[in-house]
This record gives C-alpha cells, sequence and structure tokens, in this order.
C-alpha cells in the first residue's frame, strides 16, 4: 500500500521532486537490503592444497554431480573494519564526483609528467610488455601446466585476477585496459609485418556488435557445457580462438578492427566504459579552428585513432582505449582527459541503439544465470525443472534455462516500456550542461515514445545495475579467492606456498556484495531519472522502469543471500 502511494505520487507529481522521491526510495531499497541475512556458518576455509577447494564459477549440481563436496564459504565473523573502509572509500568517491562542475575543469593533461608520458613513443609499450610477458606464461601454462584449474596459473591469473578486475577497471578508467591488453598489441605487429590495411567493411561496422553479443552469449553457455573455466586447457584453446580472430583481423583489415568490431570483451568493455568515471575529448572551441585533423589521419610518426573515432566529434567512451594517440598527433593540445561522475555518459546519449539497450538488459540475466548456477538452490532448481518440464538431458535443459534467463530481462523491459509509453508521464527540463543543449533542441518537438523507442533510451539505464551485480559476483572470486594469485605466482619461482585463499571471509564478501548490488541499483534508478529529465517532451513514464530496476535490485540482493553450494568443480 505504502509503494502504491508512493508510485501513484510519483505519476501523478511528475519528476519535479523526483530527487526527493528517490531518496525516500532509495532509503526503503538500503532498509530493505540489509534485512536480508548474512550466511556465517557455512563452511571450513578453503586451502590451496585442496585441489576442489575453487569455485571458478561452476555449476552445483548437472554435469559431474557425483564429484567431492568441498568447502567454499566460511566461518567467521562480518570484518566490519573492511566494511567500513570500504563505505569510506565509496563516500569519497562519491563526494568528489558529486562536485561535476569542478570535475569539468580538471585536465590531466596540464600534468606535465603525465602528458609527456602520453606524447612518448614509449606509451602504451611500457604497459603492454609486462602485460605480454605474463600473458605467454598464462597461454604456456593452460597448455602445458597443471590440469587442475586450482593449482594452474594460467587459470588463476585469468579467471581470479583478471576476469573480476576487469570490470573495476572498466567503472574507472574506461576502455583502457585495452590499449594495454596484449591481443592489440599481436593486432597492431601482425598489421605491421603482413597487414593489407583493407577498409572495414559495412557489414561488420553494422552487424559487428551482434556477433559480439552473440559469441559472448555462446561463451557464457559453453562455459556451463564444456567447464571452460575449470579447465586449464579449455580456457587456452578460447585463447587461442580469440588469438586466430585478432591475427585474421589484424593481417586483412586496417586499424584495430577487432577490437572494435569483433571482440567480445570488448563490447563488454564499451558497455561498462559508457559508466566510466574518466573520459577523454576535444576541446570543440579549439576543433572549430583545425584545419588539418591529424587526430583522426595520424602523422609521418603516429598513426591516426586506432578505434575508428574522430575525437573532433567523439562524444562516447565506447571505443576510445586511451591509446594516446590523439594526444601525440593533435597540434593544437586539443586533447583533454577529465574525470567525470560515474553514469554521466548515460544521461545524455545523443543517438541510442538498440544493440547496445539490449545487450545492458540481456547482461543482467547473464549475470544472475552465472551466480544462480554456484548456488545451493541450483540444484533443487534443475530437480523441479526436470521433474516439471520431463527433460533430463542437462545441455537441453541448460539451454532452455539459459535462453530463458537471457530473455525475461528483455521482456520484462519491453513490458517495463510498454507501461511507460501509455502513462501520460510528461517530464520537466532539467540541470543540462552546455554541450548537451544542442541535443536537447533536436528532440524539442513533443513526442510520444513507442515501447521500442523506450526500450532503446532506458535501456542504458541498466548499464549501472547490470555493472554493480557483476562486481558483487565477481567481488567473490577475487576477495575470496584471491590469495591464490599470490601463492600460483610464488609456485612459478620454485617458492611452495600454499594456505587459505580468502582475503576476505565469505559473511564480509556478502555485505561487499550487498553493498555493491545496491550501488548498481542506484546508480540504475538516477541514471534512469536523468535520462527521463534530460528527454522534457517525450510522452512517457520513467516510473515502471524503476519499478522494475527495484525489482532486478531485489532478485541481485536474494541472489547474493543464499548460501553458496558445497560443491566444487
Ligand atoms: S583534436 Fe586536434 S587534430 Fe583533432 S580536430 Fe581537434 S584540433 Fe584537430
Ligand atoms: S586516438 Fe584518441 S580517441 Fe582514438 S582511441 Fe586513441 S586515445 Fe581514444
Amino acid at each position: 500500500m505504502v509503494l502504491n502511494r508512493f508510485l501513484y505520487m510519483m505519476c501523478k507529481d511528475g519528476v519535479k521532486q523526483m530527487d526527493q522521491k528517490i531518496l525516500i526510495l532509495s532509503v526503503i531499497f538500503l532498509l530493505f537490503a540489509f534485512a536480508f541475512p548474512v550466511n556465517a556458518n557455512e563452511m571450513d576455509n578453503m586451502d590451496m592444497s585442496d585441489p576442489n577447494a575453487m569455485n571458478m564459477d561452476q555449476p552445483a549440481a548437472g554435469h559431474g554431480a557425483d564429484e567431492p563436496a568441498a568447502g567454499h564459504g566460511m566461518n567467521g565473523e562480518v570484518n566490519w573494519y573492511a566494511i567500513a573502509l570500504f563505505i569510506a572509500i565509496i563516500g569519497v568517491v562519491g563526494y568528489y564526483a558529486s562536485k561535476t562542475e569542478k570535475l569539468r575543469k580538471i585536465n590531466f593533461l596540464n600534468y606535465a609528467p603525465l602528458k609527456s608520458l602520453l606524447k612518448s613513443r614509449w606509451y602504451p609499450l611500457i604497459f603492454v610488455l609486462p602485460t605480454m610477458i605474463i600473458f605467454a606464461i598464462i597461454v604456456i601454462k593452460l597448455f602445458f601446466g597443471s590440469a587442475e584449474a586450482s593449482t594452474n596459473f594460467g587459470s588463476i591469473m585469468m579467471w581470479i585476477f583478471l576476469w573480476p578486475i576487469l570490470p573495476v577497471l572498466f567503472l574507472l578508467f574506461g576502455r583502457l585496459w585495452c590499449s594495454v591488453c596484449p591481443l592489440s598489441r599481436v593486432c597492431d605487429g601482425v598489421q605491421k609485418k603482413v597487414g593489407m590495411h583493407r577498409k572495414v567493411p559495412k557489414f561488420l561496422q553494422t552487424y559487428g556488435v551482434w556477433i559480439i553479443i552473440f559469441a559472448f552469449l555462446v561463451i557464457t553457455w559453453s562455459d556451463v557445457i564444456f567447464g571452460v573455466v575449470e579447465s586449464p586447457l579449455n580456457t587456452g584453446i578460447l585463447l587461442l580462438f580469440v588469438l586466430t580472430g585478432v591475427v585474421f583481423m589484424g593481417a586483412v583489415f586496417e586499424k584495430r578492427a577487432w577490437c572494435r568490431y569483433l571482440c567480445f570483451l570488448g563490447g563488454l568493455s564499451s558497455n561498462y566504459s559508457m559508466s566510466s568515471a574518466l573520459e577523454l575529448r576535444a576541446d570543440s572551441e579549439v576543433c572549430k579552428t583545425c584545419k588539418t585533423p591529424l587526430c583522426y589521419k595520424g602523422n609521418a610518426k603516429t598513426g591516426g585513432c586506432s578505434m575508428f573515432e574522430y575525437p573532433r566529434t567523439m562524444d562516447s567512451n565506447r571505443a576510445c582505449n586511451f591509446c594516446s594517440n590523439c594526444i601525440k598527433t593533435c597540434d593544437h593540445d586539443a586533447i583533454r582527459i577529465t574525470p567525470r561522475p560515474p553514469t554521466s555518459e548515460l544521461w545524455f546519449i545523443k543517438k541510442p541503439r538498440f544493440e547496445e539497450s539490449f545487450l545492458a538488459t540481456a547482461l543482467i540475466g547473464i549475470v544472475v544465470s552465472q551466480t544462480m548456477i554456484m548456488l545451493e538452490v541450483w540444484e533443487p532448481f534443475m530437480t523441479l525443472f526436470e521433474n516439471a518440464t520431463g527433460i533430463t538431458n542437462f545441455i537441453v535443459a541448460w539451454t532452455l534455462i539459459f535462453a530463458g534467463a537471457m530473455l525475461l530481462p528483455v521482456l520484462l523491459m519491453l513490458a517495463a516500456s510498454f507501461i511507460s509509453s501509455i502513462i501520460p508521464g510528461r517530464t520537466s527540463n532539467s540541470d543540462l550542461i552546455s554541450d548537451q543543449t544542442a541535443e536537447m533542441s533536436a528532440v524539442s518537438k513533443d513526442s510520444t515514445e513507442t515501447t521500442l523507442s523506450g526500450f532503446i533510451r532506458y535501456g542504458y539505464a541498466l548499464i549501472p545495475l547490470g555493472l554493480g551485480i557483476h562486481l558483487a559476483h565477481n567481488a567473490k572470486h577475487f576477495l575470496g579467492e584471491g590469495f591464490a594469485v599470490f601463492y600460483s605466482s610464488a609456485s612459478l619461482v620454485g617458492w611452495n606456498i600454499t594456505g587459505d585463499l580468502s582475503i576476505l571471509n565469505m559473511p564480509t564478501i556478502q555485505i561487499i556484495q550487498y553493498i555493491l548490488s545496491i550501488l548498481g541499483v542506484l546508480g540504475a534508478i538516477y541514471t534512469a531519472y536523468k535520462i527521463s529529465t534530460n528527454n522534457p517532451n517525450i510522452r512517457s513514464s520513467v516510473v515502471p522502469y524503476i519499478v522494475l530496476i527495484l525489482m532486478f535490485g531485489i532478485v541481485a540482493l536474494w541472489m547474493y543471500s543464499i548460501p553458496m553450494a558445497a560443491r566444487a568443480h
């Protein structure tokens, strides 16, 4: 009743006092969240000497369910010092992130040593070289090291270190990782030696993102079927596939066609980077006077933009990987690197795209399904599914469940868009910042939102939510098994060190998962609100989207409140 009344008020009053209402909603949500239990009593600590100790995303049941149970949860009390530190860091970051105007005046390139580094020919090489060496060791270990993922350096680096840490990097630095990724350097090397430098076909430019989405779904699906994560060899084969694609694209097409149009990790980073706290842009006032757009074309020493962007008009972090080519080539010093409030790019998307909204929505399903298979409820759910459908073949059952998990958020989002389009919401103008006024005038006529246009416009609001619950999922891997990176690195130099794998115990991680999920929900609600206020003449209501985001948030909190399964792979 209270919630109904609250939602009714929101519809009735429009969004004039939306900030206040969002605040109240957030407080209710926070209180609700902390009513979720903390599981402090599951199992014994994991140990590196136990080959079954690491879970690495594997299903609790299904194939190979006869394997021995192994501890994955931990005894112990919540480490409130760690939680307080975590909240304090978020508080400080949040405080500075709210100083929008001050942030916009900062240009990191005014800091001379950083500017010299980015202009030097050693950047990004000095960062790529270490990653190439580590990557080479990872590949060798995946193919020739231990067959157990829990003791294989390659598997541990890939799935306990790199994979969990990447979304954090995307949130902080956008696609910066892509410029130090060893594969991008392989692409450059192949191009230099045998490259044909052909133009990327229109087909790839238009539909590449769908190939990325498809590849991402196939890899996630096949991980459960073939055990990509749990098998070093399978992980190595996956890397080999990717490497083949990189070499082929580097040999045939110009620039970093693989990174821009086909890399599945690039698709994920492009999605999350739109939420990031850092942006590289050109100063439009300076660019107006420019007759030689070397940032795009390159000069005698440095190539043009490696990601097919024209910095002069670039208004998104989707593609920019901070390769610094434009910083090196621009004669007018027009490039700026500026901090910004996380998610702020999503408030002003000039040309929203269906494929990006679809990916943002489907990612919710991917993270939820990947988390569910690690939980105690997975096995009873599978039994229930088998009994209800009569399908006993695991591959068929998982394919149907996975497809359902992908489609359900998309269908719910379409339903929210439909409801939104029939509620005659009307929003008022907001706190536009100067460079968004052109966009506003472009939509100044009254227009009716359709189900599809609403889906496309508001799908971006799900990016912070996906990022939040993805980080919560990854927190379990990195904080719960992170010392494995240290032990396995030590074993490379002959030191045999073993011990507890966890950086924090499970009850503490669980609180962190709640916090990250809640931040994702709040970021998503605020983004939806900003999208509505920045499209003041579109006749639709933001309320259905907020309700849907809250529903997803509750599912995430429920999911992270459930104990992990006893069984590991
Ligand atoms: S960034 Fe530099 S090179 Fe590119 S258009 Fe602007 S002024 Fe010209
Ligand atoms: S050239 Fe500039 S805009 Fe293009 S990817 Fe590199 S840093 Fe980004």
